[in-house]
């Protein structure tokens, strides 16, 4: 049985010929990854409904939470805007916690992808730099002016960790497509991998090696980087043989 992985999809807007309609959306890129690591990807709207979160909670075998061009509200992790914060999407993030907490309560596999890994941290009780460039002196520019289909910078990571292991290397080069990032970590998260000018692009969950998150998108750079991250998600999805 191939495990099931919800991956939540954005919220955002269409124009039909100057009609705008409310939608929902995905890069695609996600859906591929998680097909390809041989789980079944299964798109879920964001929403209020209680009783409808409480209703998809058993069919996850395992989440994705993806990134998107908007910010975490620094009220949810006792800050105030100091900085740029790209408008918040306050619903999209409660039904996001409520998922990542409910996946941690019943033991479920986690992958926080970009702004997913902050919200992640967030959850944890972890804090957020608000916004890189102005914060953080002499950092490199994580939001590249180029594909993220290329690397951007590199990402040391740490001896013996679990994306060591993953992927048999000490160094990986990857996209970089925020203007936040992790500052206080949350509990039980240490830091898997930093960009030279000391950014965290890696966590994981002492203990639970299938709660992990990643700054970069690896499903933007279909590589084997990509498939050892995404594979590892699913074979914890799986659970034990
Ligand atoms: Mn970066």
């Amino acid at each position: 049985m191939k495990p099931k992985i919800l991956i939540t999809l954005d919220t955002g807007e269409t124009d039909r010929r100057g009609v705008k309609f409310a939608n929902v959306n995905l890069k695609s890129a996600y859906v591929d990854a998680v097909a390809r690591a041989g789980g079944v990807p299964l798109l879920v709207a964001p929403t209020d409904d209680t009783d409808l979160i409480e209703a998809l909670v058993p069919l996850m075998d395992g989440l994705v939470v993806t990134g998107g061009a908007f910010d975490i509200d620094p009220a949810s992790y006792g800050a105030s805007v100091e900085h740029r914060i790209d408008a918040p999407k306050p619903m999209r993030t409660a039904f996001e916690r409520a998922l990542i907490e409910a996946a941690l309560a019943g033991g479920k596999p986690v992958l926080g992808v970009c702004g997913g890994m902050q919200l992640l941290n967030v959850v944890l009780g972890g804090t957020l730099i608000q916004d890189i460039g102005a914060q953080i002196e002499g950092a490199l520019e994580h939001e590249q002016p180029t594909s993220p289909a290329g690397a951007h910078h590199d990402v040391e990571l740490m001896l013996g960790g679990l994306l060591t292991r993953l992927t048999g290397r000490g160094k990986l080069s990857v996209n970089s497509t925020h203007h936040q990032a992790l500052d206080a970590l949350g509990r039980g998260l240490y830091v898997e991998g930093r960009s030279p000018d000391g950014v965290i692009e890696a966590i994981a969950m002492v203990g639970r090696p299938e709660v992990f998150g990643v700054q970069w998108h690896p499903e933007l750079q279909d590589d084997a980087t990509s498939a050892a991250i995404y594979g590892h998600l699913v074979a914890a999805a799986m659970g034990p043989p």
